[in-house]
């Protein structure tokens, strides 16, 4: 399911003095199975870009490309393309609306004709995949806390089993522990089941566990495009656009600061450790 953006403009109210261009021939093209981030300030327009994805918003100029389909030609079904592409919005249980919990996330599926017979067994599965106990499927979604209704948004999206899913900012509003335990269960869709993942996020360390590679957005267009170690590791170009780098990596660049000559392309603490302990063995093999 690659996904192509070909030179995609977006303008919103466009022909009026409020006129907003949110894209500016925007090109891209994300593989099956890749693990993308998307990071930018606010207002780079990333939020705009994931929504031509599923065909949300349509260009104003370009194509958009899914699976071989223009998702502005006549013949391509926008709901065929909306059941593989999940696209999962910033605070997403502001959209939880049915009584139960089961039903919210059974919504999507029958909406697409999933028999009954199949709902039961995929709403099972998609509250487990987001780790909520089986007996929450009967409650209301508003009983909850604020990180449940959120993994009940997500499993929604992952009831229609889409082979790529978008995320915009995931974690947000999210403590460190609801954090790390959905995006432990959202890594696990990727590396188990080969699900394509887009996260946009404003959280680096997020971005530097979840990802292998990284566009950078400013003002409408890819600034950089590249390997998540890689982009992390131009720690200059990042402060200039008001970025930050995950702590590793800033760990890293004040080393070097220091005389070390250790490499800035780390994601995990585990390769810095290694690659500070081979600048070490390095440096005592030059003495
Ligand atoms: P990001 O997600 O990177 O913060 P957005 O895609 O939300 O950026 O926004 C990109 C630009 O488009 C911003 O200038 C924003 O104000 C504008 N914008 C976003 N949504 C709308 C909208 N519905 N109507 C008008 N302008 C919008
Ligand atoms: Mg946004």
């Amino acid at each position: 399911m690659p996904i192509e953006l070909h030179d995609v403009t977006h303008v919103y109210m466009p022909d009026t003095p409020h006129a907003v261009v949110a894209l500016a021939g925007v090109n891209l093209k994300i593989e099956d199975g890749e693990a993308l981030g998307i990071i930018g300030p606010t207002g780079s327009g990333k939020s705009t870009l994931v929504q031509h994805l599923n065909g949300l918003l349509k260009p104003t100029r370009g194509r958009v490309v899914v699976d071989g389909h223009n998702l502005a030609d006549k013949g391509t079904s926008l709901r065929a393309i909306r059941r593989k592409v999940g696209v999962i919005f910033q605070y997403p249980e502001h959209q939880l609306f049915e009584e139960t919990v089961a039903k919210d996330i059974a919504f999507g599926p029958l909406n697409t004709g999933v028999n009954s017979a199949e709902i039961g067994q995929r709403v099972q599965n998609a509250m487990a995949m987001v780790g909520l106990p089986p007996e929450l499927a009967d409650r209301s979604p508003f009983e909850l806390s604020g990180g449940q209704m959120r993994r009940v948004a997500i499993a929604g999206v992952l009831a229609m089993r889409p082979q790529v899913l978008v995320l915009d900012e995931p974690t947000a509003g999210l403590d460190p522990r609801g954090r790390n335990d959905i995006l432990k269960h959202i890594q696990e869709l990727h590396t188990q089941h080969g699900v394509t993942l887009i996260i946009v996020s404003h959280n680096m360390e997020d971005i530097a566990r979840m990802t292998k590679r990284l566009v950078v957005m400013e003002g409408g267009r890819i600034q950089m495009d590249g390997s998540t170690a890689q982009v992390f590791a131009e720690t200059e170009r990042l402060t200039e656009m008001g970025m930050g780098t995950p702590q590793v990596v800033m760990v890293m660049a004040g080393l070097r600061r220091r005389g070390y000559c250790v490499r800035l392309d780390v994601q995990t603490v585990a390769e810095a450790r290694d690659e500070i302990l081979s600048c070490l063995k390095r440096g005592q093999a030059g003495a």
